[in-house]
Order: structure tokens, then C-alpha cells, then sequence
């Protein structure tokens, strides 16, 4: 944990921001955490307004209450991820009729690979989203697989990689793996007005337990190759490139998805689309 950059916690089962805590620790943290998940982000407070914060939270429990509606205005001033700020891209997706995953949710966790330079192209491609979008009928069945894991496994939580994705960058994926043995894993933009992502019908979605670390799924996420996919499942473990536990993982993801109404892809185990392609090209916008 860095020295000038105080972590807040924020309740990520009930989206209630006045439970906001500042730990000292990472061993404190995790003393906080157990079956409750907490998301942790830098508020960015000084060093000094930090320290003063964490002394009166431990001062008195009664006290907490109080201090933490102090903290959440100051963390709603320093953290446009929570909704404060909304980038010209968000306020697109919206006026469009796309919806706020983590808004609408509450207990989802969304972390936006491609707004980290730790994806398969190696930068950033979501210079100004960093927030999960999809259409009204897809967040509905969302909302349905995390209730449905919520009663199967309460140590688990849904998290979402990827949702609503502009075609501009579906084109610049594409000419990385056009014409190459990827082409297969990337949906091409020139057809039929753009792949799933871009009409916020498809979500990339994983399972991680209650200390935030994703289960073992046999690959990793975007991983190019035959260890992602569904449809040869029974091979894959014959031959050991997976494992039961794994599989096992992969197989109650999918129960959950298309218990809610979601498709898989048969390439991608952590790809589910809301409907068929065609069926959105015909009555959604594409997101430019
Ligand atoms: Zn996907």
C-alpha cells in the first residue's frame, strides 16, 4: 500500500458508501474483509488528513457513523469511478439507453481490462471508460445469474471484464489480429454493423472469492487458444490441459449465466451474449 495514498473501503454487497473504512494494513483489511466484499480504491487524501481519518474511525464505534458521512463526501469528491464524473463516451452509452452495470447491480465487482494496459494488446484501449455499460434486457439478466450465485455460493461474486464496447475500438483489436490465427477470437467490426460488444448485448465475466481473486477457470481471460474454449470441455480434461476443480468452476458460471437467459459463446468461457447477433444488429444501435 503506498505511503500518500490512503485506501478506502467501500461495502460492495450493498453499495453502501458511508461504510467507508481506512485501513493502515494490508493484514487489517484483511481481518475486515471476510464474507464481505470491499472495494478498494486510492482516495488520494494526504498523508496527514489520512492518519487523523483512520485515529477517529478507531477512536469510537458511536463516532463512525458520522465520520464516514465526512468520508464519503470527501471520496465522492476524489473518485469519478463511483458515478460523480461521467466521461463523454459514459454520457453517450446513457443517452443511447445503456445502463450503468455497477449502478444497477448492486454486489457485481467490474474491473475494465481493457482500461488497464494488462490485456492482450498490451495498452489501454478505453482511454475514457472505465465503467461497465449494457442494454436495459441484458443488465436484467445480470442482475438475475449474480441473485442465482448469491443463492448457490455466497462466498463468490460475478466480475465483469467487459461489457459495451465502441466499434472504434473493436477496429483497432481487429487490424492487430486480422488476417492471422487469432482472427477467429476477435469479431470482426465490418460485419453486420459490429461484433456483440458493440451493440451492449456481451459480457466477459469470471467468478472471484472473498479475498477478490478469480477462481480457476483452465485459462486466463482472453488467453488465444484451445484451453478457452467450451465446446471441447471433455477433451481438454482428458488430455490434462484442464482440470475437474476447473472445469467444475467453468461449469457453475455457465449454470448461473444460462440459468438468467444468457448464450455461450463456444470459444470463450467467459463470454455470454444477451441474444443472437442478428437479433441485435436488427433492433440496436450500434456504439460508434
Ligand atoms: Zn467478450
Amino acid at each position: 500500500m503506498s505511503q500518500d495514498c490512503a485506501r478506502v473501503a467501500l461495502c460492495v454487497d450493498c453499495q453502501h458508501r458511508g461504510r467507508g473504512l481506512i485501513f493502515n494494513s494490508e493484514d487489517d483489511m484483511h481481518l475486515r474483509c471476510r464474507a464481505l466484499r470491499w472495494r478498494f480504491f486510492c482516495a488520494e487524501l494526504s498523508e496527514i488528513g489520512s492518519k487523523l481519518l483512520y485515529l477517529l474511525l478507531q477512536k469510537s464505534k458511536l463516532m463512525k457513523r458520522g465520520i464516514s458521512l465526512i468520508l464519503t463526501a470527501l471520496v465522492l469528491m476524489s473518485a469519478p469511478a463511483f458515478g460523480q464524473t461521467k466521461s463523454d463516451i459514459e454520457k453517450r452509452l446513457e443517452q443511447i439507453g445503456l445502463k450503468n452495470v455497477a449502478e444497477e447491480i448492486p454486489g457485481i465487482e467490474v474491473y475494465m481490462v481493457y482500461a488497464t494496459p494488462y490485456n492482450f494488446m498490451g495498452r489501454v484501449l478505453y482511454k475514457d471508460l472505465d465503467e461497465a455499460y449494457l442494454v436495459p434486457e441484458a443488465i436484467e439478466k445480470l442482475k438475475k445469474a449474480n441473485a442465482l450465485l448469491r443463492k448457490k455460493r455466497m462466498d463468490l461474486h460475478l466480475v465483469v471484464y467487459d461489457a459495451a464496447r465502441p466499434r472504434s475500438i473493436q477496429e483497432q483489436m481487429w487490424k492487430v489480429v486480422e488476417n492471422t490465427e487469432l482472427q477467429s477470437f476477435v469479431a470482426n467490426p465490418y460485419k453486420r454493423g459490429g461484433g456483440p460488444h458493440n451493440y451492449g448485448i456481451a459480457v466477459d465475466v469470471t467468478l472471484v472469492d472473498c479475498t477478490g481473486h478469480p477462481i480457476p477457470m483452465g485459462s486466463e481471460y482472453d488467453y488465444f487458444g484451445d484451453r478457452s474454449r467450451v465446446d471441447i470441455e471433455d477433451k481438454l480434461l482428458e488430455k490434462g490441459e484442464i482440470t475437474r476443480r476447473e472445469l467444475a468452476n467453468r461449469r457453475l458460471l455457465r449454470e448461473i449465466m444460462t440459468e438468467a437467459g444468457w448464450r455461450v459463446d463456444p470459444g470463450e468461457w467467459w463470454h455470454f451474449n444477451a441474444m443472437p447477433l442478428a437479433e441485435a444488429s436488427q433492433k440496436l444501435t450500434v456504439i460508434k
